[in-house]
């Protein structure tokens, strides 16, 4: 017997190579633990993560987390960036802290786009975007290249990396630009930025991501670690568990107050503490790292979802407009795409209701499993009707198209409201 499986199309065989290479956890882990699991979560879109049970923790006990993105202000914003902005306030929702980058430097350093078109396409696409999904007020919102704090952090981080690892990450050569190298660390400083002292200091930030932005993320967590003074490891020695902290870079009377205050031994670069959990350890080092002026950063937690394909099948391209539905297409236009888009449907309405249609292979369903239909029983529905041969493929694109031109009409609606209450987010 098959079973039914109304998130099929969100399989993750091909993402397993994540978690097998590069230590990307399975989301589903979590799952049981989260109250009111965003439908990405619920219905796999969201299938991997680092680090996430710090944000978890931090939401479940109500200590500060924050959520962060970036766009970059150089095409239009279509429903592949409302995943990101529907997660980030998602998070604001649940008790974080929500930031919003524009990625202007970016945009400037390597699409070519001028100040002036940066700001434009950043309030027009997705500012006003993300506002109208429902970011709310107290959610900060900027220009990376207006942020003091991003880009003198950048420079921070850049005493940490080098030219080998950022090429081997974003394929730099020698024609590369000195700006488009700087933007790649301005990047890492958003994701940092949220655990600065102006905004709380250190605490639990996630990155809702695609899967293809795990480098980043590794690259990020890789300078959080090198920039902070101290870094806290489990160790063992002669049968001996124990708790190392090293401090290569740290002023000597910061070394000596940890062992103190964890009665632990002190040698010339490290100490070592045989008494106390880990966790009282990090807490130790922390307060005493911010104390002499260190950044104590946690390094950055990451979600991971699916991708959506291209309504015509394959990639969804910038390029191709056919491929994507934008948050600002006309409704009748965004209704016309999902009328043309590719299904799962046979050949025959007579093979399709002896075999059933493929929701798996449909980009129809994935819009209505993605983005058009909240109730789960309701897109199990349609799942078994499709699967089972009583649903036919015209019928149900219209139901798809009718729902996508409600859907953009409400969001755009909302976007001109937005517009008025710019100056709520300092805009
Ligand atoms: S009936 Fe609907 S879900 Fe099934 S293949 Fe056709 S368009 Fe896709």
């Amino acid at each position: 017997m098959t079973t039914l499986d109304p998130w099929g199309a969100v399989k993750i065989d091909n993402y397993s190579k994540l978690f097998d290479e590069f230590g990307i956890s399975r989301f589903d882990e979590l799952l049981g633990k989260i109250k009111n699991p965003h439908r990405y979560m619920r219905r796999h879109v969201i299938f991997g993560h680092r680090s996430y049970e710090s944000v978890l923790s931090a939401m479940l006990s109500g200590k500060p987390f924050a959520a962060m993105s970036g766009f970059m202000p150089s095409g239009r914003a279509h429903l592949g960036h409302k995943m990101v902005m529907e997660e980030i306030i998602w998070h604001q929702q649940q008790g974080g802290d929500a930031f919003l980058a524009i990625a202007d430097m970016e945009a400037h350093a390597v699409r070519g786009k001028s100040w002036k078109e940066c700001r434009e396409f950043g309030i027009n696409e997705y500012i006003l975007s993300a506002i109208a999904l429902g970011l709310k007020p107290g959610a900060h919102i900027y220009f990376q290249s207006k942020s003091g704090n991003v880009k003198d952090l950048a420079f921070e981080l850049g005493t940490k990396a080098n030219f080998s690892e950022l090429s081997a990450i974003y394929g730099f050569n020698g024609e590369t630009n000195i700006a488009h190298m700087v933007s790649a660390l301005t990047q890492s400083a958003d994701i940092l930025q949220p655990q600065l002292e102006e905004f709380g200091g250190p605490k639990p930030v996630v990155i809702p991501v695609g899967a293809d932005q795990d480098p980043h993320i590794r690259l990020t967590r890789g300078l959080a670690y090198k920039v902070n003074m101290f870094i806290v490891e489990k160790r063992e020695s002669a049968g001996k568990a124990f708790i190392s902290v090293r401090g290569k870079a740290a002023p000597k009377e910061a070394l000596s107050e940890i062992a103190k205050r964890t009665g632990g031994k002190l040698y010339e670069e490290h100490v070592d503490v045989f008494k106390q959990s880990f966790d009282e350890v990090e807490s130790i080092v922390r307060e005493t790292e911010l104390k002499y002026g260190g950044y104590a950063f946690i390094p950055p937690a990451s979600t991971y979802h699916k991708f959506m394909t291209g309504l015509q099948g394959g990639k969804m391209s910038s390029s191709i407009p056919e491929s994507y539905i934008a948050l600002t297409d006309k409704p009748e236009e965004g209704a016309k795409k999902v009328m043309r888009a590719k299904t799962g449907g046979r050949v025959t309405l007579e093979e399709q209701s002896k075999l059933g249609g493929e929701p798996d292979k449909c980009s129809v369903y994935e819009l209505l499993l993605f983005h058009l239909v909240e109730d789960d029983n309701k897109l199990m529905e349609v799942y078994k009707d499709c699967v089972g041969g009583t649903r036919v493929c015209g019928n149900c694109k219209k139901y798809a198209a009718e729902l996508m031109r409600e859907f953009l009409k409400e969001h755009q609606e909302k976007r001109e409201q937005a517009r008025e209450g710019l100056g709520e987010f300092g805009l």
